[in-house]
């Protein structure tokens, strides 16, 4: 079928509209109209050529929309239904099998090769294949060919154009405090980077109890929504030692709990700095390949960890519905992370959050 995608003719270039053909959904595939795609970090590192798809590609991995043909083994879900689209995984892996499924082993070929799971092209311009089936997915198009295993069904009565913030950035950062981090009511927290998963952490944090709730980041209005959702205490990382301030908030010890949400060196090192001794930093920010940060030794000795995290260890069939429901219940205002841009204005959408100007970007791709 004929569908409209924003197409990267090159490295590091403008996207573009485009007519391309979708291919027929094979027996565990679903075909989904697009309503709103989040854009992520991620798109952006396979933009500028950090993953192993070549150029023409369609990215985009935070898609929502509705189910309009399902391959002939499908039985999760049916047309007409709501769904989001999350990250996928083979399922056959022995890190699958155990339900740790963010730590695939073929996650690498699933998400980034451009092609379907059987290896053949999703996309193609007249007879020429496309790098598409970004994360199984590639939601920057009006309409997404996606594997049974990453589709999650959501109320009908949602707003799609909200939960595309949630199959990467939300569930990240959620998932990182409620999945690995578990801190109890009392517990001292600080998130460095607020961004979409970073404000996520913070929200979690605050929904856990923990006390005092920390943010940090360069960008003051940031820090200013932090407060409203909740922070106890917001930092520049402007200037000054912004580990010694969150040290200082939290009694004088550090926190229990980070979160390095920036994807920087400089603030993985306040993450760890800021610990209580025992303490846990856990790195959900998406750093480039090849980017390394110097600890301080004697820091991590006194019994601090850090822990990294990919898509917030969560099984996203069990844990977006639940995000979803704190969402529905106004406990998870997500919808206030998220601006909407159109379809069209995705270059400018995707300046606007590398500026620091929007925190979400969620394009509107059709209707539900
Ligand atoms: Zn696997
Ligand atoms: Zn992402």
């Amino acid at each position: 079928m004929k569908v409209t995608a924003a197409v990267m003719p090159e490295r590091s270039g403008r996207w573009a509209l485009e007519t391309l053909e979708l291919a027929d959904p094979g027996p565990h595939e679903v075909v989904v109209r697009t309503v709103a795609s989040g854009i992520c970090q991620t798109d952006v590192h396979a933009r500028d050529g950090y993953f192993p798809l070549e150029w023409p590609a369609v990215y985009g991995h935070e898609g929502a929309g509705v189910v309009e043909r399902v391959g002939s083994a499908v039985s999760g879900v049916a047309p007409g239904d709501h769904v989001i689209m999350a990250n996928p995984s083979c399922g056959e892996c022995p890190n699958c099998r155990q339900g740790l499924e963010t730590y695939c082993y073929n996650s690498q070929r699933i998400k980034q090769s451009g092609r379907r799971l059987d290896g053949s092209s999703a996309l193609t311009r007249g007879a020429t294949p496309i790098a598409a089936s970004f994360f199984q997915q590639s939601s920057f198009a009006t309409h997404s060919l996606a594997s049974e295993r990453n589709v999650i069904k959501v109320p009908a009565d949602a707003p799609l154009d909200v939960l595309a913030a949630f199959p990467c950035g939300v569930n990240t950062g959620a998932g990182a405090v409620f999945n690995i981090l578990r801190p109890q009511p009392g517990d001292a927290f600080a998130v460095f980077g607020v961004g979409s998963v970073g404000m996520a952490g913070l929200m979690a944090a605050k929904l856990r109890g923990c006390d005092p709730v920390i943010a940090v980041d360069v960008f003051d209005g940031r820090l200013a929504l932090a407060r409203e959702l909740g922070a106890t205490h917001a930092v520049s990382a402007a200037g000054g030692d912004a580990a010694a301030e969150v040290r200082r908030i939290a009694a004088g010890r550090g926190v229990k709990f980070s979160l390095e949400a920036a994807g920087t060196p400089e603030a993985l090192r306040a993450a760890v700095d800021a610990l209580a001794p025992l303490g846990t930093c856990c790195l959900v920010g998406s750093a480039r390949p090849g980017v390394t940060a110097a600890l301080e030794m004697r820091t991590i000795q006194y019994g601090r960890a850090v822990r990294g995290c990919i898509q917030g260890d969560s099984d996203v069939k069990t844990f977006l519905p639940h995000l979803v429901e704190l969402f529905r219940s106004g406990r998870l205002p997500v919808d206030r992370l998220v601006r909407h841009y159109d379809f069209a204005a995705i270059n400018e959408a995707v300046a606007d959050m590398l500026a620091g100007r929007t925190i979400k970007p969620v394009l509107r791709i059709g209707t539900a």
